[in-house]
Parts: C-alpha cells; structure tokens; sequence
C-alpha cells in the first residue's frame, strides 16, 4: 500500500471488471470468469496480472485480438498427448478447456502432456496449477507469450527476444501441507510490475531492466502505460534464460502456436501457448509414503533459522495464499493511475459504474 492508494473489495472490483469486459463483447459466463481471474491474481498479490490489465483486455476485445465467440478446440487426442487450438478465446476460459480435458487422461494413464496454442492472455499461471492441484494431480507449466514484441532480454543481450515466459509447477496438498505451488515469471520482475512501478513512480531493483542502449538501470518510466522502452532482465542470468528458450520451444513449438521470432505476425495483442504436463501422483508410489516424505521435506526446509526474524522461511505458494487473506478480508489497493486507467476503459465501452 503506498500514500495515495485507495483499497476496493474483490466483490466490487469483479463487478466491475465484468461489467467493462461485457460492454467490450464477452458473454456473461466469460466476463465474470475473466474478472474473477484477474481480481484473483490481484487478491494473490500479482497486480501486474490482476485488473490493471482490464484496458488491454478491453482493447483487445473490441479490436479483435481477443474472440468472445470462439470456443477452443482439441485438435489431436492419441494416448497420452493432447492438443488445444486455443482459437483466441479468453486465455481463461481455453486454459480451463484444456485443464479440464488434461485431468481424465492422467487419471488414466498416469500421465498427460498437453499443450494450447493461440489462446488469449492466460493470466496467472497458478489458476491452472491451482486447478490440477485441488484436483489431486501434480502439474508442470511452461508457457511463452507472442502477438506483441518481445520484452525480455536474452542473457549477454541488450535488447528484447524473448516474452516473461512462465514456468510452473504444482503439486496437491498434503495431510499437513497445502499445495505447493511455485508460479513464476523467467523476467526478473513481470512486465506489469514495471508497468505498475511506473505509474506509481516507484523504482525497481537495479538491472531488472535494460533502459532503450541496453544499459542496466531501475528507471521503470519506459514501462508507462503500455509502452515499452528497453528490456526486462531474465531471472537468475544464464539459468532463467536458459528457461525462457525452454518455454518458447516446449510451449510455442510443440503446441504448433509457434515462438516469438519475427516471422510471425504481431498485431499488438497477447497470446501464449503453453505445454502443461499433468501426473496422476498415485502412478508413481505409495501416496501416504510420498506424503510423508513430502512433509518430512517440507519441515526441514521451513526450519532453517531465518536470516530476518520477521520473515521466517516460506514455501513457493505461501506469500499469495497468506496476502490472500489480506486482501479479501482488507480489499485491494490501487493507486490513482491504474483507477483513471480502469475507468477510462469501462467508459469507452459504454459503462457508467466508476472504481474510487
Ligand atoms: P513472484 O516473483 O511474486 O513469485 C514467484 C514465485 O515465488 C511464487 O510461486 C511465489 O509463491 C514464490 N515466492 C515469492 N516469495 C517467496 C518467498 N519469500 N519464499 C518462497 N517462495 C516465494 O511472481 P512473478 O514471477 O512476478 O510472476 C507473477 C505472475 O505473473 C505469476 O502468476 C505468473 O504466472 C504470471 N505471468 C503470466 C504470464 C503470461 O503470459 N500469462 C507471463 C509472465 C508472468
């Protein structure tokens, strides 16, 4: 929360992203499922994929780059392998499609790789993750992002090839342990956390991004809005980048969605394509002897003496599902520029409801 900021419950928000996302064409189902989504990752404490995205989406709506209509599609359905036509629907809508189609698979066979080309932004890669895991299946995400220009920076580069390329990976809960779920950009920050460190006038950690000569800085203001002046940094140089290429290949080659290079067209809109491997962990052991071993795990890392009293070691998952808490108990904060930015969005649809 920064001075300025001011907090709106989850409930309102959705109502009013819904609204927005009908008056730019979604059906019903869709608006409130997309908004929900998006309110979710606020409420996760990922604004960079929450409601500030709501003007993009709407753009892209009304300019096409999104279908309401489509519906997605499985293109390829033999033994374990799964293919989705994403069809550019909703990202959420196709990402669930493709869970929901993944899950009786793995039942069966163990095991099911399935991958979804041109879909629409996906959002917050742990809504999937969640999904496999209140399911009771062990689920690993990689994901690339075309339709747009390129954001991220290859490692020893200094200007951008590649998208934030997601990586995920969840696994169910436990007797005594929640799901585990590691949810990840392979950019040092996601490009809406410059967006929103830039309307915030806030900096970000230095050489998370390389300003407009390649050069190392923690300047955002390149990110205002929805321009893009410079690169974003890969996480952890040569290894995140090394992840980044992973996804590109695993998720835009194999689901035939295709990569970020330049000989696909860029209209200006979001697309991923993803390559989700979904495991029925009963396949592998006994679960109550994989649980406790996961438990014994799960204690010994969380154990280590924190460096800083006040912040003792967490598992990949916690911090959303603790701000969680937070935040729907407490409502999310927004500051002033992503507030004119929402409204201005619904009011170009036709809207009349305003945040704040
Ligand atoms: P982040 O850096 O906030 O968190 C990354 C992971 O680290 C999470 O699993 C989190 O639980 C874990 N974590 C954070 N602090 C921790 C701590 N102290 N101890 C242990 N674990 C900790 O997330 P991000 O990289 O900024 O990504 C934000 C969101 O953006 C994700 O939901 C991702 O899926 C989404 N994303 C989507 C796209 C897309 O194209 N759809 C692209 C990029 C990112």
């Amino acid at each position: 929360m920064q001075p300025g900021d001011i907090r709106i419950s989850a409930a309102d928000l959705t109502t009013f992203c819904a609204a927005a996302l009908a008056g730019a064409g979604a059906k019903d189902g869709d608006a409130r499922a997309v908004a929900e989504h998006l309110v979710m990752a606020n409420l996760c404490g990922h604004d960079s994929h929450g409601i500030g995205l709501l003007p993009a989406y709407v753009k892209h709506a009304v300019d096409g780059l999104v279908d309401v209509n489509a519906t997605p599609e499985i293109l390829h359905d033999k033994g374990a392998i799964l293919k989705v036509a994403g069809h550019d629907a909703w990202g959420r809508m196709a990402g669930e499609f493709t869970m929901m189609a993944a899950f009786p698979k793995a039942e069966d066979l163990g095991v099911c790789a399935v991958t979804l080309s041109n879909a629409h932004h996906l959002g917050r890669i742990g809504a999937y993750g969640e999904m496999a895991a209140n399911a009771g299946f062990t689920a690993l995400f990689f994901v690339n992002v075309t339709d747009h220009d390129p954001m991220v920076a290859p490692y020893q580069g200094t200007d951008a090839r590649f998208g934030t390329n997601p990586v995920c990976i969840a696994l169910p809960p436990t007797g005594t342990r929640p799901a585990f779920l590691l949810d990840m950009a392979t950019s040092r920050i996601a490009m809406g956390k410059a967006r929103v460190a830039a309307n915030k006038g806030l900096r970000v950690p230095f050489g998370a991004i390389l300003d407009e000569n390649g050069l190392p800085t923690d300047d955002p203001a390149g990110f205002k809005g929805f321009e893009q002046k410079g690169a974003l940094a890969p996480i952890g140089d040569h290894k995140g980048y090394g992840l980044a290429f992973a996804a590109e290949l695993l998720a835009g080659v194999y689901s035939g969605g295709g990569t970020i290079q330049p000989g696909h067209e860029r209209r200006g809109g979001i697309r991923n394509q993803m390559m989700a491997v979904v495991m029925q962990p009963d396949a592998f052991g006994d679960i109550s002897a994989m649980e406790r071993e996961m438990e014994a795990m799960w204690d010994y890392a969380l154990a280590s003496p924190p460096a800083d009293w006040d912040s003792p070691v967490v598992a990949p998952g916690d911090p959303e599902r603790s701000l969680r808490k937070r935040r729907a108990a407490e409502g999310v904060p927004l500051d002033a520029e992503t507030l004119k930015q929402l409204n201005a969005a619904a009011e170009a649809v036709g809207v009349t409801e305003r945040l704040g």
